[in-house]
């Protein structure tokens, strides 16, 4: 399995790092995304052979960071469902609404898809120690494929966190902090321990691969619709790194011809609060 990365790019001031070296925020404070030889992609990959792999969001191999296929930790995320909702459809006059339902990943939410690639690429890169803030699902996430990866994780999260998450993260190994505030307080934590003992900081949008796993959403949507684009995508958000992938995820896929016509208007909702 080659790896289609050529190197790591900021989108603000265009400077570029090597993939092949642990990065978290460019030098201009920016997150790195992460760039491919579309081309070559183009060559070497096919709808045919997409669809004629495993039902997880790795079918995409090519479009994923990972290039040593022992390093994917993989516990069967991704290719959820798509499916028509009939009855709400109609009473938006929406004949043709779909859910991407998500919940069916391991852990229970999207947030497997980042971890699964975050997790695969850091242990691939030699780190061996993560450290992430979250609200909740992430923190359960990364708890869960960081075990499955033997990497060790430390989760900081307000006290007030959903226990389900709390307890996925004691029951998975990882070290809980549980903290009085909010997750920016968790986050302040997080990168005090960071710096304090050399862990990876895995924060939202403070390393290149968790958007990586997340683009795979924007690719499964394409496939599952025929790689037909739809005309809009409403997408509930938090840290904002799924629609961020998403994309990512259309815009390669109509640079190597594999969709046409116009990308659809993405629509962010964001709970109040
Ligand atoms: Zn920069």
């Amino acid at each position: 399995m080659p790896s289609f990365v050529t190197h790591l790019s900021c989108p603000r001031c265009d400077l570029t790092y090597d993939a092949q070296q642990v990065h978290n925020l460019c030098a201009c404070g920016a997150p790195l995304l992460v760039e491919y030889d579309l081309d070559r992609i183009g060559r070497q990959a096919s709808k045919a052979l997409v669809a004629a792999r495993p039902p997880t969001m790795w079918r995409y191999q090519e479009f994923l960071p990972v290039s040593d296929p022992q390093q994917i930790v993989s516990l069967g995320e991704g290719f959820t469902p798509l499916l028509p909702l009939g009855n709400l459809g109609q009473r938006w006059n929406l004949p043709h609404l779909w859910l991407k339902e998500d919940g069916l990943n391991p852990t229970g939410s999207f947030k497997a898809r980042g971890a699964s690639c975050g997790v695969s690429r850091a242990r691939e890169l030699g780190v061996t120690e993560v450290a992430l803030p979250t609200a909740g699902n992430a923190g359960g996430a990364w708890a869960c494929y960081g075990a499955a990866a033997g990497l060790r994780v430390h989760v900081a999260m307000p006290k007030d966190a959903p226990l389900i998450n709390q307890l996925e993260c004691r029951m998975f190994g990882a070290e809980l902090t549980l903290v009085d505030g909010l997750i920016s307080d968790a986050g302040r934590l997080i990168a005090q321990q960071v710096q304090q003992y050399g862990w990876f900081d895995a924060s939202t949008l403070k390393e290149p691969y968790r958007i990586e796993g997340k683009k795979t959403l924007g690719l499964e949507v394409a496939e599952q619709m025929g790689w037909q684009m739809p005309d809009a995508i409403i997408y509930p958000a938090g840290g904002g790194v799924g629609i961020i992938g998403i994309w990512r995820a259309l815009q390669q896929l109509r640079q190597i011809g594999w969709v046409s016509g116009d990308l659809p208007r993405l629509i962010v909702v964001q709970a109040e609060g």
